[in-house]
């Protein structure tokens, strides 16, 4: 069954024409995958279509209010007559990895709910039985890049979206940790030429070189991939390298 994405944000301007472009684009088109953008404020009942509102017991900024969030997830779910699996982007999420990536393409439906001001009423959390997920450890001013990049990553594992599955295989956290370094015309440039073995035409001698590189580059920049390899499982382990 085809994916589909609901997104819901106070700032659809700011994420559809990213979603109509390049990769994501061509595969909405070829009906890979089926991306909705919601606009928050819809989902507001009151005159002035408020979605925020001040902290209980002070401090700065604004926190979106529960009633439209959880109103746009009950609606959308009941629309699609699905129980979309809901994530809720915020910096005090689990770190999203290319795993979880591999996790959410395996998915019907996500609904992703696009956080803004000092972030989301908490209970929204719990009543939508959502999962926080973070796109890294730095803070955002709202959720539309996060559910972008999640998008993103997902949309790209689905069958079919690439032109060429077999590019996945040389992707970074796929099977070597890092992808291979590549190179392309001219042979020689600034006076540093394409590393022999590529211009060898043995493919066994090709594979050999790039995994090797590709995991001498992991090694000394991501040290940490290999020390807790739980947080990328896929890789290395699986085949018995570290
Ligand atoms: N006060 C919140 C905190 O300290 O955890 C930060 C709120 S942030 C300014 C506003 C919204 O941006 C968040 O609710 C979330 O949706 C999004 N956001 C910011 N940084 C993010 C990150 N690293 N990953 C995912 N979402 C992020």
């Amino acid at each position: 069954m085809k994916l589909r994405i609901d997104i819901v944000t106070l700032f659809p301007e700011a994420i559809r024409p990213y979603l109509a472009a390049s990769i994501l684009g061509k595969a909405q088109e070829r009906g890979l995958v089926f991306i909705k953008v919601h606009n928050l404020r819809s989902f507001s009942q009151d005159r002035y279509r408020t979605v925020d509102d001040y902290p209980f017991g002070g401090g700065p900024g604004m926190v979106l209010k529960p009633e439209p969030l959880v109103r746009a997830v009950r609606f959308i779910s009941e629309y699609t007559q699905s129980q979309p699996l809901v994530i809720v982007t915020s910096p005090q999420g689990e770190l999203f990895t290319q795993s979880i990536a591999r996790e959410l393409a395996a998915k019907n439906h996500l609904l992703i709910l696009c956080g803004r001001y000092q972030g989301i009423d908490e209970r929204v959390i719990e009543i939508t039985g959502a999962r926080e997920i973070s796109i890294g450890d730095y803070v955002l001013s709202g959720g539309e890049l996060p559910a972008l990049v999640i998008v993103e990553a997902v949309a790209r594992l689905i069958p079919g979206v690439l032109g060429d599955e077999e590019s996945l295989r040389y992707d970074s956290f796929s099977e070597w940790v890092f992808g291979p370094p590549q190179y392309t015309r001219p042979r020689v440039f600034c006076g540093l030429a394409v590393p022999e073995v590529l211009l060898s035409g043995n493919h066994a001698l090709i594979e050999k070189w790039r995994k090797e590189k590709a995991l001498e580059k992991a090694r000394k920049v991501r040290p940490d991939l290999f020390q807790h390899p739980a947080l990328h499982p896929p890789c290395e382990r699986r085949k018995g390298v570290v």
